[in-house]
């Protein structure tokens, strides 16, 4: 399997290189070159199968001999066995023809732990095979940075180090960050803003003598291998519900269009899914551009459900490219044109993106709305993420089977929680001990060399 560029000026990699590479040289994403297709009949054997033989099957075609299977299979296993959840992730139902999958049983109780897990697991794997070393280097508002700490620590290969903004992030996520106890963790708070540790992430990647010297590595969501790992639970979920001899549609909570992402790889390997619905919250650039064809940035305002808070969605340029008949140069010049504010979708483009995307909007009291109504129809405590994805996803029910993506647990967000509904959602009991647990992590200024000084004294290069 060879991976390409979407913007088509970027050497073409294997599956291993694009997992280590991240971001291509000419700016753009890595794509596979062509998608596998799964049978009906290798769909239908799905069907009741463990979470890991699933990934195993849905991932392998990707993988492309990087790892044998019983390598994959092995390092799958270490991947999910740290879940909550024996169904990793269970499907429940909120109403007549409307589910709810619940993706929020890992470690750190986001959806991301998913593929955080077994991106750690994988690159461990790789670097083992040569002794080599690399510095994960992460920015986040909160949920990313503590599933990449939770996926890295420990690992023997790597160190990882986490910036994130100081007071800034909930106390859950804190903690989440600053508690663990091995020597390869470094839990930075900048004195700055999330857009400030972003900046310095971004420079510290141009800086190519530092990049080389510490073996640099970045595991955001645009990661190729965080999207396939993703593409696992659109299958677990959709044969759950009879799949392939009856087709589903998804809602998706989404920010920077990864995990929705993930559904359109699935749904091209032939996994019948008619409709998967974009949920915004009020930074809504998206659902903007599929109702008006234009895509145009508008600042961000901060809102109930912050991981979903993006000025711009880095993951759209995926399915841009593909709804641009593949073309990296046209790619190339939108994304010019997004640095001056936006562009416009042609008709085509634009019809290319509705056959498969349909989207809607969920601004702050509904959210608020939705979490208070879903617990007292079904006795579901919704995250405000999770909320914005049922709320968008009623808009959109039909005779098909609508899953609803739950991108995040309650408890991680317990203030808005409490105030839609009066409950405050307790901790799993597997982290119950977490306000407990000491914490470290060093301040650090909003200041690029005082960072790459810090981090080569950490990792000794
Ligand atoms: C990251 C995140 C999202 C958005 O996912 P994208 O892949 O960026 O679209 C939604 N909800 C929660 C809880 C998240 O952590």
């Amino acid at each position: 399997m060879r991976y390409i560029s979407t913007r088509g000026a970027a050497p073409v990699l294997d599956f291993g290189q694009a997992m280590m590479t991240g971001l291509a040289r000419d700016g753009g994403l890595y794509v596979p070159q062509t998608v596998p297709v799964l049978s009906a009949d290798d769909i239908a054997a799905l069907a009741g199968l463990p979470y890991e033989t699933v990934a195993l099957r849905v991932m392998k075609p990707f993988v492309g001999g990087f790892f044998a299977d019983d390598e994959l299979q092995a390092l799958l296993a270490k991947a999910y066995a740290g879940f909550g959840h024996a169904a990793r992730a269970p499907l429940t139902q909120l109403a007549a023809n409307h589910f709810l999958l619940e993706l929020f049983h890992g470690p750190t109780l986001a959806f991301k732990d998913f593929a955080m897990q077994i991106i750690g697991q994988m690159m461990q794997a790789a670097l083992a095979r040569s002794g080599a070393r690399i510095t994960i280097v992460g920015a986040t508002s909160g949920d990313t940075g503590s599933a990449a700490i939770e996926a890295f620590r420990g690992l023997p290969n790597v160190d990882v180090f986490i910036l994130f903004p100081h007071g800034r992030v909930s106390e859950v996520q804190r903690r989440q960050m600053t508690t663990p106890t091995e020597a390869n963790v470094h839990a930075l708070a900048i004195e700055g803003s999330f857009d400030d540790a972003q900046a310095r992430l971004k420079d510290m990647f141009n800086d190519f003598a530092f990049r080389d010297a510490v073996g640099l590595a970045g595991v955001n969501s645009i990661n190729w291998a965080r999207i396939l790992a993703q593409v696992v639970y659109y299958f677990y979920a959709a044969v759950a519900l009879g799949a392939p001899h009856r087709a589903v549609s998804f809602t998706v909570p989404t920010g920077n269009f990864g995990d929705i992402f993930a559904g359109y790889i699935a749904r091209q390997m032939g996994l019948p899914v008619e409709r998967l619905v974009i949920a915004t919250n009020q930074n809504d650039i998206l659902d903007r551009a599929m109702r008006t064809g234009q895509y145009r940035t508008d600042g961000v305002r901060p809102s109930l459900s912050p991981s979903m808070d993006i000025q711009v969605s880095s993951n759209f340029e995926r399915a841009l490219f593909d709804a641009l008949g593949r073309d990296g140069r046209a790619t190339a010049a939108l994304m010019d044109d997004l640095k001056a504010g936006g562009f416009s979708l042609s008709q085509g483009v634009l019809q290319a993106l509705r056959a498969t995307f349909a989207s809607g909007r969920c601004g702050e009291a509904e959210t608020l709305a939705t979490i208070r109504d879903t617990l007292a129809a079904t006795g579901e405590l919704l995250c405000p993420h999770s909320a914005v994805g049922v709320h968008v996803a009623a808009q959109h029910l039909s005779a098909t089977p609508m899953i609803t993506l739950a991108t995040a647990h309650p408890a991680k967000f317990p203030d808005a929680v409490e105030r839609a509904c009066g409950i405050r959602p307790g901790l799993p009991p597997r982290l119950g001990d977490l306000f407990d647990r000491a914490e470290r992590v060093t301040r650090v200024p909003n200041d690029l060399a005082a960072l790459q000084r810090l981090i080569r004294e950490r990792t000794g290069r």
